[in-house]
């Protein structure tokens, strides 16, 4: 007898103890892993606010070893477009912020929800309200008027007369006692007394379910153990809490990053500032240059400006980021972009700055090396559209000579230091800077003038403007019969100046 009953209290023992057990790990492993995710509604483009908040959200994935997942909010199904979904994707890829897990979407998830909802309902922990639309706005409004927060005062939590046939949201009952504490790395403990709360609708009449609570089952099934978003979102994270301690799952950690506020210190605006990440590429920003502005935007590591993206990875906390609201600095992000045109591996920038010479209508196909005119172009941009602007001259024929330049230099006086010169390039045998230089150089000596004298005419002859690198770096790029016939074009400018 006592040993039935040893066997027997040891069995219920170890079946509760096997079920803890196993909770415990499954906990203990999703913790082990950082899995962080990026969660953007599809309703418009990939903007730098997100971006940021996606850039934090990777790197701390980066530096924990762990894995980044991209999940599309697109429940709202009339704001959510697929151009949007597009968007996002493109900006992401562009950033180069890679994603291990998705891109998932909650539209696809909709059984798993459901299935959720229906199980909080069997237990008691949501349940039905017939509340028709109408009677809630009335009360709001009265709520409103008297001063009150408005909210839903519980009237079906308990009901059970339930009419007939009649359409009903389902609610999620929140804890009337107590309070939630949000763990923030950013902004330390934060309490919110359930008191606070009402009722929220986790499934529409439309049998459709609401945001937060698609937001905790993703959290949850994609074992999501860190939560990075914009601050804006602080208000739903006690509700999610309370709604995945409902569920039985494991409370991730949080950290809500502040906005972005434009050069003016007011909010970030379209018609202030550019917004989108897109945006910054066709302004003819490096993705290098603005995630190393976006990471220091909020997040600091000492005086370090300059971040790699190893670095960046390496050196990252979310308890390093900054409570206030960051305010954008477009000089900053420019001196940035700057440094990254002069030193990154000339190839990677190449393959940035192909794109904006396509889009300026640049053949680059035919004439110098991408890369060789990068290396002589690099000190005198700000960014790559820039850079495609200043460097047509390498690739095409300029369609006129700058008015001010060609005024300036291409006098009759440089006709004879044009013709020298041209004789003695075209008598060139080898083509490099040095054999150039040489040519320039005797020709101003032959003529017993200034190497301005030549150079200058010679410069607004091969480039069309007053301004270019050096010319032996500049000529050494390009055909000596491009050469010739460019200056021929200079002669016939002052022939027909001399004429008039
Ligand atoms: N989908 C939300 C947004 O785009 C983000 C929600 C979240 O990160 O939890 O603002």
């Amino acid at each position: 007898m006592l040993n039935r009953l040893f066997c027997r209290g040891l069995g219920i023992y170890s079946f509760d103890w096997l079920i803890k057990c196993r909770q415990f790990l499954v906990q203990a492993f999703i913790h082990m892993t950082t899995v962080t995710r990026f969660a953007p509604s599809p309703t418009g483009y990939l903007h730098v606010g997100g971006a940021r908040t996606a850039l934090y959200s990777w790197l701390y994935a980066k530096n924990k070893g762990g894995k980044f997942v991209l999940r599309i909010e697109d429940t709202d199904i009339e704001r959510s477009t697929q151009a949007a979904i597009d968007a996002i994707l493109e900006g992401m890829q562009w950033l180069g912020l890679d994603w291990d897990e998705g891109p998932f979407y909650q539209t696809q998830r909709f059984d798993r929800y459901n299935l959720l909802i229906d199980q909080l309902l069997a237990e008691g922990k949501a349940y039905k309200c017939f509340m028709p639309a109408a009677e809630l706005d009335a009360i709001r409004e009265a709520q409103m008027a008297k001063g009150e927060k408005p909210r839903y005062p519980g009237t079906w939590r308990d009901r059970t007369d339930h009419p007939e046939g009649q359409p009903f949201a389902i609610r999620f009952k929140t804890p009337q006692t107590g309070s939630v504490v949000i763990k923030d790395h950013i902004r330390g403990d934060i309490e919110i007394a359930n008191s606070e709360l009402d009722d929220l609708i986790i499934r529409r009449t439309d049998g459709a379910p609401t945001y937060n609570f698609c937001v905790v089952v993703d959290d949850w099934d994609m074992g999501i153990s860190h939560v990075v978003r914009g601050e804006d979102h602080i208000n739903n994270t006690p509700r999610q809490i309370n709604i995945l301690l409902a569920l039985g799952a494991p409370i991730p950690e949080y950290a809500h990053v502040s906005m972005i506020l434009g050069d003016d210190g007011k909010k970030l605006s379209k018609r202030t500032n550019a917004v989108g990440v897109m945006e910054f590429r066709d302004d003819g920003y490096l993705p290098q240059a603005l995630l190393n502005y976006l990471v220091r935007l909020g997040w600091s590591h000492g005086d370090q400006e300059i971040f790699s993206l190893d670095e960046m990875i390496e050196l990252f906390s979310l308890d390093a980021i900054g409570q206030s609201a960051s305010a954008f600095n477009t000089d900053k992000l420019i001196w940035l972009n700057q440094h990254y045109i002069k030193t990154l591996p000339v190839k990677e920038v190449a393959e940035h700055a192909k794109w904006h010479f396509a889009q300026q209508g640049i053949d680059i196909t035919q004439g110098p090396a991408l890369e060789d005119v990068i290396t002589v172009q690099a000190d005198r941009v700000k960014t790559l559209k820039e850079l495609a602007q200043i460097s047509g001259y390498f690739y095409q024929e300029y369609e006129a000579f700058d008015e001010k330049a060609a005024k300036k230099h291409l006098r009759p006086v440089a006709k004879e230091a044009l013709l020298l010169v041209k004789s003695k390039l075209s008598a060139l045998t080898e083509w490099n800077t040095e054999s150039i230089h040489n040519a320039i150089n005797q020709t101003a000596e032959e003529l017993e003038i200034g190497m301005g004298k030549v150079g200058m005419p010679l410069r607004v002859a091969v480039t069309g403007a007053g301004n270019s690198p050096s010319l032996d770096l500049t000529l050494n790029l390009l055909k000596p019969a491009q050469i010739v016939q460019r200056i021929d074009k200079a002669l016939e400018y002052i022939a027909n100046r001399e004429n008039s």
